[in-house]
């Protein structure tokens, strides 16, 4: 007998197949049946009349390894429909990490484990609301090897590297993720990377990589990443696409093409964007401390800054206009405070028109990106960054349909990050659904005001137990950190 029932919805399975109307009853934390559904005696009844049912959505690109411990109710995703998110992006992994010391992720929580398998425990022993799937990160292994080395690693080094990559596969990672603008993995050559990326492969995991540049150099970059991908056999992610800096914008397309074609080719590449055009990460990877670049420090914004709180949410270069200081002074200013290479900061660096590009592309899904710091003003997409896409470009601007969107939130997503019998409204399934009105789901988090739950996100179930019912969350933590194509 089911224990929930979901009436009358229009149910958009996740397939990119048309919209249909139905009943889904879950029962032992699956999806039961689907269709017209006469059980009466059931423990929840929601009507969903004229709701969206969709499986819940996946933020691929997240930072959240630390999140899920320090935040388990994971608000800030849950209210956006995320059921699940994939951690360990950008190079920078909880895991490995030496028990007793800091995480080198970006969150570097205390670590009571070394391993994927000791982080589960952890994760799963704090009951966080939303599922999550690890990539094990480029940067943290090379800097737990290597320290600050900046040349090629010895064979030992490499083989340390290496076994730590073949371990968190041996425990379910979806596979290696790369930083390779930010240090220490700029720091790396294309062999050592493409040597660690053939460690995956026997488990058949994927290469994530914030490719090594992303503004003037981004089609140099994407030919690396697609070499890698070639070389090892494997398939490669490329995260959060974009073209930084105005005379780089449009450059996309491009890249675009190049994926196509090497698609065309047999290679198998997706992509992840986040629906805004500002960027956000640590200030001090992004600048030179002895020399930093005045350009980019008159489009950088604060959004945590633990050296000096009232600078949070404000423009470097208003800042130094109060300061009487330049905004490279005050970029230095803020990094050399004490705590100062703890800040956050906003990047306002993209164009509206790469966003649209990339939405309209078929291989890529919507990762998030956002920074889960709640002490600042992070990054709206934080926040908003699912509802974002389906109020703002699906409804309002007509980009993309929804269908099309709810794919790229959920079976894409599942399928190439290995999150097994997910990411689709089918018999048997896990019950990660979202229930949401699509004529009124909007991201109302801003730049000014970015810890704004969005709206017209209605229910959340993970692994069938409601996690967030008319906009309260249930605090029932259900989610798991999941294994790799694992049924
Ligand atoms: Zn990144």
């Amino acid at each position: 007998m089911p224990d929930t029932v979901i009436r009358n919805a229009t149910i958009i399975d996740g397939t990119g197949a048309p919209r249909f109307v139905g009943d889904v009853s879950i029962e032992d934390g699956h999806i039961a049946e689907i269709g017209e559904i006469s059980s009466s005696v059931v423990d929840l009844e929601v009507d969903a009349t004229d709701l969206v049912l969709a499986p819940g959505f996946v933020d691929v690109h997240t930072h959240d390894d630390g999140a899920l411990m320090q935040h388990p109710d994971m608000t800030f995703k849950v209210s956006q429909g995320c059921t699940s998110v994939v951690v360990g992006n950008c190079g920078f992994s909880a895991i490995p990490a030496v028990t007793g010391e800091s995480t080198l992720d970006l969150s570097g929580v205390e670590a009571s484990w070394n391993d994927l398998d000791g982080y589960r425990d952890a994760v799963e022993g704090s009951n966080p609301a939303v599922n999550a799937m690890m990539l094990v990160g480029h940067n943290t292994i090379r800097t737990l090897e290597m320290k600050g080395e900046r040349g090629a690693p010895n064979d030992r080094q490499l083989l340390r590297m290496r076994e730590h990559v073949e371990l968190a596969m041996q425990q379910g990672a979806c596979g290696f993720s790369t930083g390779l603008i930010y240090r220490p993995g700029r720091w790396a050559d294309t062999e050592e990377v493409l040597d660690l990326a053939k460690a995956v492969a026997p488990f058949g995991g994927i290469y994530a990589t914030h490719m090594r540049n992303e503004n003037d150099h981004l089609l140099e970059a994407v030919d690396e990443a697609l070499h890698i991908g070639a070389e090892a056999g494997i398939a490669v992610q490329i995260s959060h696409h974009k073209a930084a800096g105005r005379r780089n914008w449009g450059k996309v397309t491009e890249s675009l093409a190049k994926v196509d074609a090497a698609v065309a080719q047999g290679a198998r590449v997706t992509l992840d964007v986040y629906p805004y055009t500002a960027g956000s990460g640590p200030m001090v990877q992004y600048f030179d401390i002895n020399n930093p670049d005045p350009e980019l420090a008159q489009v950088i914004q604060l959004a945590s800054c633990p050296a000096f709180r009232g600078y949070e949410g404000r423009m470097i270069i208003d800042i130094a206009s109060e300061l009487d200081m330049s905004a490279s002074e005050t970029v230095q200013h803020i990094l050399t405070a004490p705590e100062g290479k703890q800040t956050i900061c906003i990047q306002h660096v993209m164009d509206e028109g790469d966003v649209v590009t990339n939405l309209r592309h078929d291989r890529v899904m919507v990762g998030s990106d956002g920074i889960p710091d709640l002490t600042g003003r992070p990054h709206p997409r934080l926040f908003g960054t699912f509802p974002r896409v389906l109020g703002r470009y699906v409804r309002e601007q007509g980009v993309l349909d929804l269908e099309s969107a709810v794919r790229r939130m959920t079976s894409l997503s599942c399928d190439v990050h290995g999150l097994q019998d997910r990411g689709r409204v089918a018999v048997g399934n896990w019950a990660d659904l979202v229930l949401f009105d699509p004529s009124l789901v909007l991201d109302v988090a801003s730049y000014e005001d970015p810890k704004r739950e969005s709206v017209g996100i209605n229910n959340v179930w993970v692994n069938g137990q409601l996690a967030f019912e008319e906009g309260h969350h249930t605090q029932i933590g259900a989610g798991r950190v999941l294994r790799y194509r694992e049924h």
